[in-house]
């Protein structure tokens, strides 16, 4: 937990500990625990944000801004090309190779400039033969989108995993705001009036009626004094729900919209099951397809990277090229490959550290001493999460419903009287000495070490 900016040079210096650390791990080739060998493996999942940062690599609106491979973003709506992320003939990504490019100038050396130049007057041969020489490393100024030195060393790229919950918030985003921008063209109207807005006004009905989510929409007012309808931000399950049930009627309007809502319908209904098929690859030895014509059709799992690629295809026949997101690369190209590689990516998925920082945040907003300098909320919120942990670990979930920041010092002996431990002036400030000598005792040997 970090009171820092999701910059690199501070994000370097936040890290740094606990990188150099899992370095020194890393270099072991197994450990032993309670008299069983492990062999290590190290992964690295979180957003595209963060993995940007932590590889060096620019963010989202650069050029090359996919974590794993050099793909240039106008080419992330080629749905045919191959992409990997493992091989480096189809432009996969490299440890070695970041720590060369992130020390470039970035700019063009003048015999590759000349190349470039004097390549259409050459023959194919020629060309061929200069792009070949010229390519990657011998391309000697380009940084290929890694603006700084690798901060992890010892996680290569095949084994950095997307985070299946960004994925899913950033496409259907996406998606959402280019079905808001659709409706303003179908309704030839963006006011605050919804009774000017048939078709927008029916996606809110979706949301409130069919969904019943409570509230979807808000007003806002701009600088200038004009005034918009606002969508607040939903959650997974909700984003799950509104891409699999999605589903408009509009009265009155052409064919040719009538047939973009049919395909954007179709867009929407089967990301959802494409992502349900990525979410449970490990489980299922097939997946279901409903058909543009509302058939179901079943698929061996290993033809889940042709359906991802086809998908995009069709995104594409109702969107531009430069819709595609990142995100929407990465779930049509480097998904497949990442199943292959893992077999199972959603048990990366960072869900669960979302809900943490979520009520991380609220222990933080609530707690009276969040301005005091000597950061003691920072111990506080701390200590609150023990108690949680503390009670899950002996399996009182009964108590986690409640606001496991409300107890009280006398509730929490309780816990360790059944634990037959003593419990002498106990306070707060205590509490994690206390747990510590707990953890020692013969019936919680096996207790994982609090925070
Ligand atoms: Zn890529």
């Amino acid at each position: 937990m970090f009171a820092i900016a999701e910059k690199y040079e501070q994000i370097k210096i936040a890290l740094s500990e606990i990188l150099q650390a899992l370095d020194k791990l890393s270099k072991l080739s197994e450990i032993e625990v309670n008299g069983l060998k492990y062999r290590l493996e190290f992964f690295v999942g979180s957003d595209l944000k963060f993995l940007a940062i932590l590889y060096g690599i620019n963010g989202a609106n650069s050029h090359r801004p996919c974590i794993w491979c050099y793909c240039h973003k106008t080419k992330f709506a080629k749905y045919e090309l191959i992409w990997s992320i493992t091989k480096t003939k189809h432009g996969a990504r490299t440890l070695s190779k970041a720590r060369i490019f992130s020390k470039r100038n970035g700019k063009l050396s003048k015999t590759t400039t000349s190349i470039k130049k004097s390549r259409d007057k050459l023959s194919l041969r020629q060309k061929t033969s200069i792009k070949k020489k010229s390519e990657l490393e011998k391309n000697s100024g380009n940084k290929f989108g890694h603006k700084n030195e690798p901060l992890i060393d010892f996680v290569d790229f095949p084994n950095v995993v997307v985070d299946l919950l960004h994925l899913l918030i950033r496409v259907t985003g996406r998606l959402m705001e280019l079905l808001i921008n659709d409706l303003i063209v179908i309704d030839k109207n963006d006011s605050q009036d919804l009774e000017k807005r048939p078709a927008f006004k029916e996606f809110v009905n979706f949301l409130e009626n069919t969904l019943k989510f409570s509230n979807p929409t808000y007003n806002e007012t701009l600088k200038g004094g004009k005034k918009i309808i606002k969508f607040r931000s939903f959650n997974g399950n909700e984003r799950l729900a509104m891409v699999k049930e999605f589903n408009l009627n509009l009265n009155n309007i052409d064919s040719i919209n009538e047939e973009k809502i049919k395909k954007i319908k179709f867009i929407w209904n089967s990301f959802y099951e494409l992502f349900q098929a990525v979410s449970y690859y490990h489980i299922q030895p097939n997946f279901a397809l409903t058909s543009f014509d509302g058939n179901k059709l079943f698929f061996p799992k290993q033809q889940i990277g042709t359906k991802l690629r086809l998908w995009l295809k069709f995104f594409l026949t109702v969107y531009q090229s430069k819709s595609v997101t990142p995100y929407m690369h990465i779930f049509s190209i480097h998904v497949a490959e990442m199943l292959l590689l893992h077999n199972d990516i959603s048990s990366f998925n960072g869900q669960g550290i979302e809900a943490l920082n979520k009520k991380v945040l609220r222990s933080y907003h609530c707690s009276t001493n969040k301005h005091v300098k000597n950061k003691s909320w920072l111990k506080q919120t701390l200590d609150n999460r023990s108690r949680k942990e503390f009670f899950f670990l002996n399996g009182w979930e009964k108590e986690l419903d409640n606001n496991y920041a409300s107890y009280t010092i006398d509730e929490l002996d309780f816990g360790y009287q059944e634990f037959n431990c003593e419990l002498v002036d106990i306070d707060n400030n205590q509490l994690q000495e206390v747990i510590k000598r707990i953890d020692t005792e013969e019936n919680l040997i096996n207790m994982p070490t609090i925070i």
